[in-house]
């Protein structure tokens, strides 16, 4: 029996978790840590039975507390979650917290010897140049959840290394990639991506195609690759996820229909699989399948989120911030679409890159960039 605790249960990521470890024999859920939905928190703790239910947020104690019914250990904090990192009884973490708050459980649950598998790709992106560094000597295992990722750690599970000529990701272009006027988007059109269903952040993301931009720099992490190794390829049908072409050029892909709980259930599995018991892929019902080249003209994050990872050190987490604060703008009504990326373009031109960042001066960086972003607009 694997220990599994979830930090970030009540969101998209965290609720399709939970599907598929209801499904899964092996696993049983002992933590859950969730933000301010204390409500749907407690529903989760009470039904799987967890033995600790936590909140990042101090506020949300006495909520918390009062609508347990059971006896369940109540951890509140960051600090206090620092125990889920260091028990020895859990087995895997589920990192499906937005935002760059997951650095401390990344770094402390493979401190520990844990599988980490990860959806959250800004604190991979921000804290890019020291993970690259310390990844290799921690003793736990960093599993992708992202569908990109997680079908190039598929494919590259049984790959030689020096055989390997580059990965390709793949990118649903989201809801406007053949739209011409992209001054009159509102929140809502921008939140309604074609083939993805997921968080906030990550669909208007998938709208600047920003979260593209991001899983390249997330994919150098996970994979130890550089800019050249990895390109981007406009595929509107979201069936291929990932692709890997060798040196005697053959490519090979993994397909799946686009349901998080895929990528989610392999990420715990691996190297095992197990049933998957919803809806699969039928070659059949797929006409074609579409390719072509991204225009980075007209979505400019693309290449500047290329040049953040061939620039690193505080470049990537500057991106990370901007991004965040005006994904958060836009969402509110207060500043047009196109207004997100300009944004994040002026903010990184304006910053002096530091090129070997500690942690401390990574937390600088984003929060230079957030208060640079919040200034511009
Ligand atoms: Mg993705």
């Amino acid at each position: 029996m694997k220990n599994v605790a979830i930090l970030g249960s009540t969101g998209s990521i965290g609720r399709n978790t939970l599907k598929v470890i209801k499904n899964l024999k092996d696993f049983n859920v002992s933590a859950l840590f969730g933000g301010n939905n204390i409500s749907l928190l407690t529903e989760q703790a009470e039904e799987f039975k967890v033995e600790y239910v936590g909140s990042f947020f101090e506020k949300n104690k006495e909520e918390l507390k009062k609508k347990l019914k059971n006896n369940f250990k109540i951890l509140i904090g960051h600090e206090e979650a620092d125990f889920i990192y260091e028990n020895s009884e859990i087995d895997v973490i589920v990192i499906a917290t937005a935002g760059i708050s997951s650095y401390k459980a990344l770094i402390k649950g493979l401190e520990n010897g844990k599988r980490i598998c990860t959806a959250n790709k800004e604190t991979l992106v921000a804290f890019s140049p020291i993970l690259k560094k310390k990844l290799k000597s921690l003793p736990g295992e960093l599993v992708p959840i992202d569908s990109e990722h997680s079908a190039i750690y598929q494919i590259l599970s049984k790959a030689k290394r020096n055989n390997i000529e580059k990965i390709i990701i793949t990118a649903s272009g989201g809801p406007f990639y053949n739209r011409n006027d992209l001054s009159s988007i509102t929140p809502k059109e921008a939140l309604n991506h074609p083939t993805w269903e997921m968080g906030k952040k990550v669909t208007i993301d998938s709208a600047t195609l920003m979260n593209k931009g991001l899983e390249i720099i997330e994919a150098s992490v996970f994979f130890d690759l550089g800019c050249e190794d990895i390109e981007v390829i406009i595929h509107p049908e979201s069936i291929i996820h990932g692709m890997v072409e060798f040196k005697d050029g053959s490519i090979i892909s993994q397909m799946s229909i686009p349901d998080m709980k895929i990528p989610i259930q392999f990420a715990l599995t691996n190297p095992d699989r197990e049933n998957f018991p919803a809806k699969r892929l039928n070659l059949k019902d797929i006409s074609s399948l579409n390719f072509k080249e991204i225009d980075q003209k007209r979505f400019p994050l693309i290449p500047l989120c290329y040049k953040a990872l061939r620039e690193g050190g505080t470049l990537p987490a500057v991106l990370v911030g901007a991004d965040e604060v005006a994904v958060d703008r836009f969402l509110k009504g207060e500043i047009s679409f196109k207004n997100i990326t300009d944004t994040i373009v002026k903010v990184t031109k304006s910053h002096k890159i530091n090129k070997n960042p500690g942690e401390k001066e990574i937390m600088e960086a984003i929060n230079w960039a957030r208060e640079e972003a919040r200034r511009l607009m």
